[in-house]
Order: structure tokens, then C-alpha cells, then sequence
């Protein structure tokens, strides 16, 4: 047979080279790669054969073997599983299909020191690269269940691999390891030694639940061959244990397996319902939101046992979309081992798990904001935004997830709050929780709606998340208390101390009443009416939606997703206090024919477009108008 040299796509070959030239100082790590895959491989198996998608295939005795040989130094990792086509070792192996780990690798360029980069390569699981820590030439041979022909793939990691079909090859795939030296002061061990061999399967996988067995080396003595191998983990499913006979240690091993991250999980949360319908869950919160999570396809990490028999990766009917950043395992005891995506839907044993399994995460998480105050702060930046879409979709569990949520507010900078506690800080007589949605906390700030608030210490939530202009108003109201956008409607803080008395307000739109109804005469193709503000009391005029209506990042985050929605026209406020103002009403009063005033007008409603971070309509003319006042004043 012909070996074909093929090269390594360009992101692939920049991994590998991170891999060979490892920055990652914990190298152990590679076996758990190794046999978490060949574990996958069994898994899919023994579904194929459950569903009679492998007849020919032998799942007599489905295992992970490990053999060693010191005097050539090599490692092998053996499995007995679904193994890989021609082609799928071509696009799985050769290529990286991950979008994130372009991503990824940007950001490792751009680490400065190897502490910054340790950290990042611990965000992804780079699975059988992970190899070329230890090796400087990996050889995989492997057959797809069912098939006749073999391949076998080798490559010293720089630059190209080598294909090969081949005649024979046992069912499954075996990856061998052509060993580096071993070099203590790198962390690089010595990988032919039965002793840490043990050592690290015990470690990191022992809850796998096929056998992984070390062979007894050819020619150590004469019985070599009848000794049996020797099965190096115990094969227990943590999730079936009782939670003071497993450690911390051992959750997070099981969490990489399943999460393919690096790192430790932020959270474990176990679950374990009896009686009539029984089943086992363990759930597990990432520290580190994916890449992806905001994409569409994005995986969902909680997969689905029957009585210990892996069924299936990614089942969504076990958790809203709004969790989908969960990862773990779900284990039940009464469903059948050949239950399909189809039934899985309509089941009601299934709808009741997610139920709990929903209540349970998002009670697991309001109480982190007590006891564990960081790690809350670290689930919220990370998976905030996520979990508020469960406002809009969930509306079951909107007080549970409003109780787990936090919120950017003028009360303090740096910590965002929570609703409850905003409750507790509300003036005597402020009858609304206030909010501004926007772009940033500081284009938000600075909007002109906020000055009355600011001025008077009304405190506002500032919401910048796309989801958060789309919550607000399918929750509406918080303890009793309606949630008030600060540039929608009319703003009323009388009630919170000394506001302008009645007697002066009534005085003030008298006075105002000619230009109001003028302007909103002359301003009608943009505005709905020209009306005094209670809002401003720096900048001489805002613009503000009615209440009930969509806010102009609303409508186009519509239009974004092709949706028609008619451009709503929104209302003009002018500041009385303002001297701009006063001047203009004067000047109306004095002669309302003047050209020069309608173009004022103009230019003050161009102004408040522009003060919330909008574009006037017609951009050229408002320059030019701009200009003409700026020569005069010159
Ligand atoms: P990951 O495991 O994170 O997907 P890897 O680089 O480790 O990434 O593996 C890529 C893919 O190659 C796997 O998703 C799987 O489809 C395939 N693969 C790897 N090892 C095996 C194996 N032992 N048997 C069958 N397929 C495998």
C-alpha cells in the first residue's frame, strides 16, 4: 500500500507546535486525553451495536489496553471501539475543526508571559495533540467498525502526517507514542514505567467505565504471556456514589472528561432522586464560558445515561437553553437503553428531571452570592448574559433566576448588585425600580436621561446586555414594583424630596406653552411632541420613547433578526431651566416668524439625537446648519 504525505491545516500546525514546544507544565495529562477518547470511542460502540448500527461488530469485551516497551520507548493506547474511517482520521486528526481554537490561539500569541498562556491553554481540551507533549512521533492505526480497511496516520508533529490504508487492522484505534527522553526538571516523566502509569490512570480516570488494562510486558520473564493484564481503575460511576466516599479531586477529573476543559469546574452540583422514577445527576458549572456558547450548534454538555450505559452527549431535553453552559451527566433507571431523541421529547419523566434539575442550578447559584461571594462574581461575568434569556423564555422560574441575578447600577462601580438590595435602597416615595438600557455602562452614564437621577440620587440599573432591552419588559415588575426605563415616558421623582412644587410646574407650562405647541408643529415628521422635562438638568434637551414602546436599539436588534417594525416616532424634552431654552422661548415670543428659530429648533432636537449616542437624520444638513451659527459666533 502507498503512504501519501498530506500537511497539517495552519491552525492545527500551530497547536501542535504549542504542544511540542509545550508551555503547559503539567504533561501527565496527555494519558487522560488518550484514554478519554478511546473511553468516547467504546461508548459509541456499544450505542451502534444497541441501536443495530454495527452488526458485525465484536462488543464482546470492549476495553482500553496499555502497553509500554522501555527498550524502544514506546506507549500504546488501545481501544476495541468504533474506530475511524480513511476519511474521518483525515478530518478529524488533520484538521481542527473547533472555531474557538483560532480564537484561542490569537490570544496565546498575545499572552506575554508563560504563566498567561499556562492559564489559556487550560481552556482547551486539544485531546489527541496533547500526544506530541511527550512523543516526537505519533503512530495511530485504526479501523471503523463494520469496515474492512484499515489506516494508519503517523506524524513527528512538524508540519505533515503520512496516510496509509491498510489490508488488516484490528477493529478500534491504537495510538503509540514514540517517547521524548524523560527530563525530570520539564515535568517530563518517565512514561514506560508501569508505576506511573498506574499512578496517572488512578488519577485522572479512574471513574472511566471500561476496563483500562496494562499489559504485562513481552519477555519480563517467561510467564509473561499467561499473566493477565491488570485492570488499573475501579470503573465506578461517581455519580452513584455517596458524595463522602469521592473527592473534589476525583469530580473535576470526571468534569475535563466530560466538559473537555482544562481546568477545574467553578461548581459541583450532585442530585440524586429515589422512588418511583430514580435517577442520578451530576452537574457541573464551568469557571470559563466557551466561545462558542453564543453561537448557533453550540454543543451542550450534559449527557444522558441509562443504568450506567452511556446513551447519548448533548441532551438538551435535560436543561433549558438558558443553562446550556452545564456540563455533566444524568444517569435513569427506567428508561429503555434504546430511547431516541423523539421520545426523549415527549417524555414526561424526562420534562419532570429537567424541572428539578433547573430549580436545583439556579438555587445552587443564588447561594454562591452568599456564601462564596467570588465565585458568584466569576459565574456572573461569565454566564450572566446567558442566563437572563431564561427571563424571557422561562417564565416559570423568573423569580428563581431573578434571585441568582446581579446588575450594573450608579450605586457602586465596581459590584454589580442584586435586585433585592436595590429594593432596600429605594428613596421614601420612589415608586419604581429604574433602569437605562445602552451600549456600555459609560455611553449610558453620561446619557442625558440620567440627570435628574443622578442629580437627586436616585439609583439606576444600566443594562448593556443585547437581552437585557428584551427581559425588561417581559418581566415588568419586581417585588410589587414596576421596572421604569429612565428615558421612557414621563419621569416623575416628585415624590422623592424636593422636587419643583405643582404651583411652579403649572406657571412653567404656561409659559412654555406657545413654543411647545410651535415646535411640535414644525418637528412633526420626527417627533411625536415637543413636551418640558423633568429629566434634564444639565444638557438643554433629550429625546425619550412613550412607555410602552420599543426603544430605538430594540428595533433594530428587530430589523437585525429581518423583522418589520415600524420606526416609532418618540417624544422631544426640553430642559425649562436651560438657558438655550429660555433664550429660544423669548426669541418666539418676540417674533415666531424668524427663519433663523425653526432652524434652532432643529438643531436642539439634532443635539438630543446625537447626546444618546443616535445620528440625526440628516446628517449633511445638521453640519451645515452647525456651521453657519459657529461662523457667526466666531
Ligand atoms: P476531542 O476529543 O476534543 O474531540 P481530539 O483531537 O482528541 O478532540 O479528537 C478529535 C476527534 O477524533 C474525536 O472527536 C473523535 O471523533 C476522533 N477520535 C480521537 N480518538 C479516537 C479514538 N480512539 N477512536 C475513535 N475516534 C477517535
Amino acid at each position: 500500500m502507498t503512504t501519501e504525505t498530506f500537511e497539517f491545516q495552519v491552525e492545527a500546525r500551530q497547536l501542535l507546535q504549542l504542544m511540542i514546544h509545550s508551555v503547559y507544565s503539567n504533561k501527565d495529562v496527555f494519558l487522560r486525553e488518550l484514554v478519554s477518547n478511546a473511553s468516547d470511542a467504546l461508548d459509541k460502540l456499544r450505542l451502534a451495536s444497541l441501536r443495530e448500527d454495527a452488526p458485525d461488530a465484536d462488543v464482546s469485551d470492549l476495553h482500553i489496553e496499555l502497553e509500554t516497551d522501555p527498550d524502544v520507548r514506546t506507549l500504546t493506547v488501545r481501544d476495541n471501539g468504533i474506530g475511524m474511517s480513511y476519511e474521518e482520521v483525515t478530518r478529524l486528526i488533520g484538521t481542527i475543526a473547533n472555531s474557538g481554537t483560532a480564537k484561542f490561539l490569537e490570544e496565546l500569541r498575545e499572552a506575554k508571559d508563560a504563566a498567561g498562556a499556562d492559564g489559556l491553554i487550560g481552556r482547551f481540551g486539544v485531546g489527541f495533540y496533547s500526544g506530541f507533549m511527550v512523543a516526537d512521533e505519533v503512530t495511530l492505526v485504526t479501523r471503523h467498525a463494520g469496515e474492512t480497511q484499515g489506516t494508519r496516520w503517523t506524524s513527528k508533529g512538524e508540519g505533515t502526517y503520512t496516510l496509509e490504508r491498510l489490508d488488516e487492522a484490528p477493529q478500534g484505534t491504537s495510538v503509540t507514542l514514540h517517547l521524548k527522553p524523560a527530563d525530570s526538571d520539564d515535568q517530563l516523566h518517565d512514561y514506560t514505567s508501569e508505576w506511573k502509569i498506574r499512578e496517572i490512570v488512578k488519577k485522572y480516570s479512574d471513574f472511566i467505565t471500561w476496563p483500562v488494562r496494562l499489559l504485562p510486558r513481552p519477555g519480563e520473564d517467561d510467564a509473561a504471556e499467561a499473566r493477565e493484564a491488570e485492570t488499573l481503575n475501579s470503573m465506578k460511576a461517581l455519580w452513584a456514589r455517596p458524595r463522602d466516599e469521592v473527592s473534589d479531586e476525583e469530580y473535576h477529573e470526571l468534569y475535563k472528561h466530560i466538559g473537555h476543559d482544562w481546568r477545574d469546574p467553578l461548581e459541583t452540583i450532585r442530585l440524586q432522586a429515589e422512588g418511583t422514577f430514580e435517577y442520578q445527576a451530576l452537574l457541573f458549572v464551568p469557571a470559563h464560558a466557551p466561545h462558542d456558547l453564543f453561537t448557533q450548534g453550540y454543543q451542550r454538555g450534559v449527557q444522558l445515561y441509562v443504568k450506567r450505559v452511556f446513551i447519548m452527549d448533548d441532551c438538551e431535553e435535560l436543561l433549558p437553553p438558558y443553562l446550556r453552559f452545564v456540563k455533566g451527566v444524568v444517569d435513569a433507571q427506567d428508561l429503555s437503553l434504546n430511547v431516541s431523541r423523539e421520545i426523549l421529547q415527549q417524555d414526561r419523566h424526562i420534562r419532570m428531571i429537567q424541572r428539578r434539575l433547573t430549580k436545583k442550578v439556579l438555587s445552587t447559584v443564588k447561594d454562591l452570592r452568599t456564601s462564596a461571594p467570588e465565585r458568584y462574581a466569576t459565574f456572573w461575568r461569565e454566564f450572566g448574559a446567558v442566563l437572563k434569556e431564561g427571563l424571557v423564555t422561562d417564565s416559570d422560574n423568573r423569580d428563581a433566576i431573578l434571585a441568582a441575578s446581579s446588575f450594573e447600577s450608579t450605586h457602586d462601580a465596581d459590584a454589580p448588585t442584586a435586585l433585592n438590595a436595590y429594593v432596600e435602597r429605594m428613596k421614601d416615595g420612589q415608586d419604581a425600580v429604574y433602569y437605562l438600557t445602552g451600549e456600555s455602562r459609560g455611553a449610558i452614564e453620561n446619557s442625558p436621561h440620567m440627570e435628574a437621577f443622578r442629580a437627586k440620587g436616585v439609583e439606576v440599573l444600566l443594562l448593556t446586555d443585547a437581552v437585557d432591552e428584551v427581559w425588561v419588559d417581559a418581566v415588568g415588575e419586581y417585588d410589587g414594583k414596576p421596572l421604569r426605563s429612565v428615558a421612557k415616558g414621563e419621569i416623575d421623582l416628585s415624590g422623592t424630596e424636593d422636587d419643583k412644587n405643582e404651583e411652579e410646574k403649572e406657571k412653567q407650562g404656561e409659559e412654555y406653552a406657545g413654543l411647545l405647541g410651535w415646535m411640535s408643529e414644525h418637528l412633526a415628521e420626527e417627533v411625536k411632541e415637543v413636551r418640558l422635562s423633568s429629566r434634564l438638568t444639565v444638557s438643554p434637551a433629550c429625546v425619550v420613547s412613550d412607555a410602552g414602546e420599543l426603544t430605538p436599539a430594540l428595533e433594530n436588534m428587530y430589523r437585525a433578526m429581518g423583522q418589520e417594525v415600524p420606526g416609532a416616532k418618540r417624544i422631544l424634552e426640553l430642559n425649562p431651566e436651560h438657558q438655550l431654552v429660555k433664550s429660544l422661548n423669548r426669541a418666539w415670543t418676540d417674533r415666531a416668524d424668524r427663519a433663523e428659530l425653526t432652524e434652532t429648533a432643529e438643531l436642539l432636537h439634532a443635539l438630543a439625537v446625537l447626546a444618546e449616542g443616535g445620528r440625526p437624520k440628516d446628517p449633511s444638513r445638521f453640519v451645515q446648519l452647525m456651521a453657519d451659527r459657529l461662523e457667526r459666533t466666531v
